[in-house]
């Protein structure tokens, strides 16, 4: 018998009509956080979920949780979603399929019939893009305590309009006390945003977890002189220094697997263009599936700045952020795969190299991911695109885990 798959024509309809509020010239979507667009997108899928008969509730950060009962309703239930808003030039899938196909599960259980022993409850959280408000994942980082509420009483956009000041004004604000429902477990579909499903030709990914970070701030200062007056051999020059610790950097993402390396930011000082400069600013963003291999990374950068020391270099390491490698719950990252496997869906394991919901959720609440391949692994960008056929797959597997998981 085949197992109980999506309707890919209803859940590619509901994609599409869902990208027409906030639709951009370009084909993508410019729909950021707590906006009258994000207002319209909420109230289209709020419609739709009292469509299916959910029981909708929404907290004091305008999280919107959309409850189908379960048959023993005392049960926590399973947890399905991701986020409905978008970067100012953002695609039509990030974040969206996840909300999108999670109301997909749910109307494919509904026409079916199919009941579950534990409550299925789709979310979709407040301001996960982080571009209007920063940071990103807010809601859900209060969710799992990892901000407070005061915290966001600080936050405000560009012109000053703080959050809950444009929370209020969509009129998003609930009574619910964030981090008031427990969950048994979060299962998130998303689309990569990398290439390697795509350049693998694999339908699903299995996450197993999100990359350990470590961002760094270097001042390297040597001594300013002539351009041209100034031997090579008699120079103190802060780029040359720099340059070599760049490019040790590279050689380490480089030289590990999984590893990466990047430099974003770089500054000279007196920044003439014939003056050795006598500082270069620079920053080195880190990461590595494993807190192992980044501390060891770490540590042979270091072993980089002594070299720079002994040649007469002051050098400088602030790290300004880090974050530790996550490893989702097994029993939700075998459901995942299981469900591939049942479906006849390509797959492999994969580490998550960007930020979701789901790395919060998955401190205080068992939770693993999907990911389905996108074009070119472009997103934040109106051309992101994936199929009909990757959407459907990415949501069978997300359908497949959930009863999985809601059985349990
Ligand atoms: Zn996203």
């Amino acid at each position: 018998m085949r197992k109980t798959q999506v309707n890919v024509d209803r859940l590619w309809a509901t994609l599409m009509t869902h990208a027409e509020i906030g639709k951009l010239e370009s084909g993508g979507i410019c729909r950021e956080t707590l906006t009258d667009v994000d207002k319209q997108g909420r109230d289209l899928f709020v419609q739709w979920c009292r469509d299916e008969s959910l029981d909708v509730g929404i907290d004091e950060m305008g999280t919107i949780y959309a409850t189908r009962p379960g048959t023993n309703s005392s049960l926590d239930p399973i947890a399905i979603g991701s986020h409905l808003d978008t970067q100012p030039t953002g695609g039509k899938f990030d974040g969206i399929l996840g909300v999108l196909g999670g109301l997909e599960v749910i109307r494919t259980l509904n026409r079916a019939g199919i009941q579950t022993r534990r409550p299925i409850t789709l979310i979709n959280w407040t301001n996960e893009e982080g571009s209007r408000f920063q940071p990103s994942m807010v809601s859900s980082g209060v969710y799992a305590g990892v901000l407070t509420m005061a915290d966001v009483a600080e936050i405000a956009d560009a012109d000053g309009i703080g959050f809950f000041e444009a929370l209020e004004k969509i009129g998003y604000t609930g009574n619910e006390p964030v981090g008031a429902r427990k969950f048994h477990s979060y299962l998130e579909l998303h689309i990569e945003q990398g290439p390697v499903l795509e350049d693998e030709d694999t339908m699903i990914g299995v996450v197993t977890g999100a990359q350990a970070m470590s961002w760094n701030r270097f001042t390297v200062r040597g001594r300013e002189s002539h351009a041209g007056t100034t031997p090579m051999s008699s120079r103190l020059d802060a780029m040359a220094s720099a340059n070599r610790l760049i490019a040790r950097s590279f050689d380490l993402g480089n030289g590990i697997d999984d590893g990466r390396a990047t430099v974003g930011v770089v500054r000279t000082e007196p920044a003439s263009h014939n003056t050795i400069p006598h500082t270069v600013h620079f920053t080195l963003d880190m990461r590595h599936p494993d807190d192992v291999e980044l501390a060891r990374m770490i540590a042979d950068l270091e072993v980089a700045v002594e070299e720079e020391h002994a040649l007469g270099f002051e050098v400088s390491r602030e790290e300004f952020g880090t974050a530790p490698a996550v490893r989702f719950d097994e029993t939700c990252v075998d459901a995942i795969r299981d469900a591939a496997v049942e479906m006849g869906y390509s797959h492999r394991d994969i580490v998550s190299g960007a930020g979701h919901d789901a790395v919060y959720v998955s401190r205080v609440c068992p939770t693993a991911m999907v990911f389905t391949p996108c074009a070119g692994g472009i997103s934040h960008n109106p051309i992101e695109s994936i199929t009909p056929e990757q959407a459907k797959a990415g949501v069978d597997v997300l359908l497949g885990a959930t009863l999985r998981m809601a059985d349990k």
